[in-house]
């Protein structure tokens, strides 16, 4: 399996500004010494020694991930505003023309889940198909009610593709494209529902969003075994520990308490994910290395081999 990371934004999209890019460039400019920038190859050299935030940026649109099966077969995991440049992309193979054929799996319907929806350009081509997989009741009836004239002026059948609607229990394990697909539910006002991919013994599991508070890891038995060695655990990791602790019952968890689960249920791998909007890209370079430091913390003995990663648009990883 392979996962694509096209959105890892919580709650609302939240583009770089003007100030932060001149911010970026006036620190790169101060740390360099002359021997940096005397040719290309020095200029390469020094940029590859700067941090994350400094050269890049973790993205600002919500949450949409590309998952394809070992044989290509595309899952798409939500329609945040990530879904746009992921539609860009998809009508250079074969949407274009009307024949795509895609899954699609929605963890619940809050906006930042939905909202890149409408403008999904492979969902406007005639001959398209899309299979859309769901837990939270009616998912037909959601996704339409955003297409109502008070919110969006194209109506959800003007959007021509062939779109079918499967909605599961709670319970359900399924089968797609020798994919293993079961369910839990998180945590989280209105409900979501995360979704674990198994093939060939491999597990891959999007767990967002969920609330998971300090004074509840005692009682996370039936979580844990569903998180249980999994090679890479995507995670809401929206807050820091002291927002969290002031931002109680938003549904939303923080890097640490991602560690804890992750190190308890034998993760290999840890992507924070849904990161808050307030948060610019320093921000959440320092979030990392909390967790990291955290990490380090709470496994003295360096009897795990937990990799902790952030989330970013185009973060690609094989399973
Ligand atoms: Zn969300
Ligand atoms: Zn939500």
């Amino acid at each position: 399996m392979k996962v694509r990371f096209w959105g890892v934004r919580g709650s609302i999209g939240s583009p770089v500004r003007g100030h932060s890019i001149r911010e970026k460039v006036r620190r790169i400019l101060l740390c360099a010494s002359p021997g940096d920038v005397l040719d290309d190859d020095s200029v390469d050299r020094y940029l590859s020694t700067l941090p994350f935030s400094l050269l890049h940026t973790y993205g600002g649109n919500t949450t949409c991930l590309e998952v394809r099966s070992q044989h290509d077969d595309l899952v798409i995991v939500d329609a945040g505003t990530g879904i746009r440049d992921l539609g860009n992309r998809l009508m250079s193979e074969g949407f274009a023309r009307g024949q795509g054929y895609a899954t699609m799996v929605f963890t619940h319907t809050h906006w930042d889940h939905i909202q890149g929806l409408p403008f999904f350009g492979p969902f406007y081509i005639p001959g398209n198909e899309f299979d859309i997989h769901a837990v939270s009741d009616d998912i037909e009836g959601r996704l339409r009610y955003q297409h109502s004239d008070r919110h969006f002026p194209v109506p959800f059948d003007g959007m021509q593709s062939v779109k079918s609607f499967t909605q599961h229990a709670v319970d359900d394990v399924w089968e797609l494209h020798g994919m293993r697909i079961s369910h839990k539910a998180m945590r989280h006002p209105g409900n979501s529902y995360s979704y674990r991919f198994e093939e060939d013994g491999r597990v891959l599991i999007f767990g967002s969003d969920a609330e998971f508070k300090l004074e509840d890891m005692d009682d996370i038995g039936t979580y844990l075994d569903y998180f249980r060695n999994a090679d890479v655990l995507i995670f809401d990791t929206q807050y820091t520990f002291e927002e969290q602790l002031q931002k109680i019952d938003w549904g939303h968890s923080s890097a640490s308490i991602a560690t804890d689960i992750a190190l308890k249920a034998g993760v290999k791998k840890l992507v924070l994910f849904h990161h808050d909007p307030s948060y610019d890209d320093e921000k959440l370079d320092e979030v990392h290395l909390r967790a990291l430091r955290y990490k380090e913390m709470m496994d003295i003995a360096g009897r795990t081999d937990l990799e902790i990663v952030m989330a970013y648009e185009g973060l690609e990883i094989e399973i």
